[in-house]
């Protein structure tokens, strides 16, 4: 089957397409997805980049999100038939560990993602345990497979990210960096959906005014603002409620003095850099909560599902390219200059 692959890590000249041995029948409680289009996140860069703690195998299949049509199932399915129109969670979990049988799982101990741990969605099949799949929902205009590809990885993300682990409340205040990124886009419509009062970042003017009018109340560009100074000043000194957090070591100490008392920061990257400075006085003083949040549990994917049928959250592509030309696609994400998700259609 063709297949984007990784040959060796270290860069994208190291990503390709290629013919590679197909993807297995599916075994027990599994399910092999035709796939029509994949999604690009940062999460692939990372991976091209060089991941330590990934037993690479190249050719490495790469690419999280996707969704397709369900060519095949194994003994013990019954969540799918043959023929459903499906979107892939990319997050494995064993569904046995403490953590799995708590509902939580991607606290899972052998919690791994398809395209780093396991082969990816940038391919014409793949075989996924049958939790892994929701059927695509029927919605007007219907989802394009790019759109059903795209939602999965950064709404799942960004919705554990501000409902459950923030718990951002209507009314609150919550500021969001880099509105131009996957997670951050859908985190403004998750806060948005809360009732919150959205303060947005992005390096770009042209991204601004996109998010202003997917609803961000006030936008602010990094590049030329004092992000810091702005947020204290439209609140008045107070802080905001909430920090969405993934860019790391660049925002960091910004992101904590824009925290109002009893505040809460909550991140799910660190793009800029993993080590950060945190003066633990203003911490215990100011009574922050600083909490990590990666993916989404089963019970989140529904929900976030159960939205998009509802009309809420749906994707927004920023563009497609055919699976032959999916390096262009790696560099414009690369480059940064995506609004939306970037797809890449197999069929
Ligand atoms: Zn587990």
């Amino acid at each position: 089957m063709k297949a984007c692959v990784l040959t060796a890590t270290g860069g994208l000249d190291h990503v390709t397409v290629a013919d590679v041995p197909d993807a297995p029948a599916p075994g027990l409680g599994q399910v092999r997805v035709a796939l029509q289009a994949a999604a690009l996140n940062h999460l692939d860069l990372h991976v091209v980049g060089g991941l330590p703690g990934i037993n690479y195998r190249f050719p490495h299949i790469l690419g999280a999100d996707g969704a397709g049509l369900v060519e095949s199932v194994g003994p013990a399915v019954d969540a799918v038939r043959p023929g459903d129109r499906v979107m892939i969670n990319p997050g494995v979990s064993c569904y046995e560990c403490e953590f799995c049988r708590a509902g939580e799982h991607s606290l899972c101990v052998r919690y791994g993602i398809l395209g780093e741990h396991h082969p990816g969605t940038l391919a014409q099949f793949i075989v996924v345990p049958q939790q892994n799949l929701a059927r695509v929902p029927d919605v007007t205009p219907p989802l394009s497979w790019s759109e059903a590809a795209a939602f999965t990885l950064v709404t799942l993300t960004a919705w554990r990210m501000v409902m459950t682990r923030a718990r951002l409340r209507a009314g609150e205040t919550v500021l969001i960096w880099g509105v131009g990124g996957g997670v951050s886009l859908a985190a403004l419509r998750v806060a948005k959906l809360a009732g919150a009062v959205a303060i947005v970042t992005s390096s770009s003017d042209a991204k601004l005014e996109t998010a202003r009018q997917l609803g961000a109340d006030v936008t602010l560009n990094h590049r030329t603002q004092d992000v810091g100074a702005e947020v204290r000043g439209l609140t008045k000194k107070r802080g905001v409620d909430v920090v969405v957090e993934h860019v790391g070591d660049a925002t960091w100490q910004t992101s904590l003095r824009c925290l109002s008392k009893g505040g809460r920061l909550v991140t799910c990257g660190a793009t800029t850099g993993p080590l950060v400075e945190t003066d633990v006085r203003r911490l215990f003083w100011n009574q922050y909560t600083i909490m990590g949040s990666t993916m989404g549990n089963a019970a989140e994917y529904r929900d976030v599902v159960s939205q998009l049928a509802a009309g809420q959250l749906r994707p927004i592509v920023d563009r497609v390219f055919p699976l032959a030309e999916a390096r262009a696609g790696f560099e414009r994400l690369r480059r940064g200059d995506q609004l939306g998700k970037i797809a890449i259609t197999i069929a």
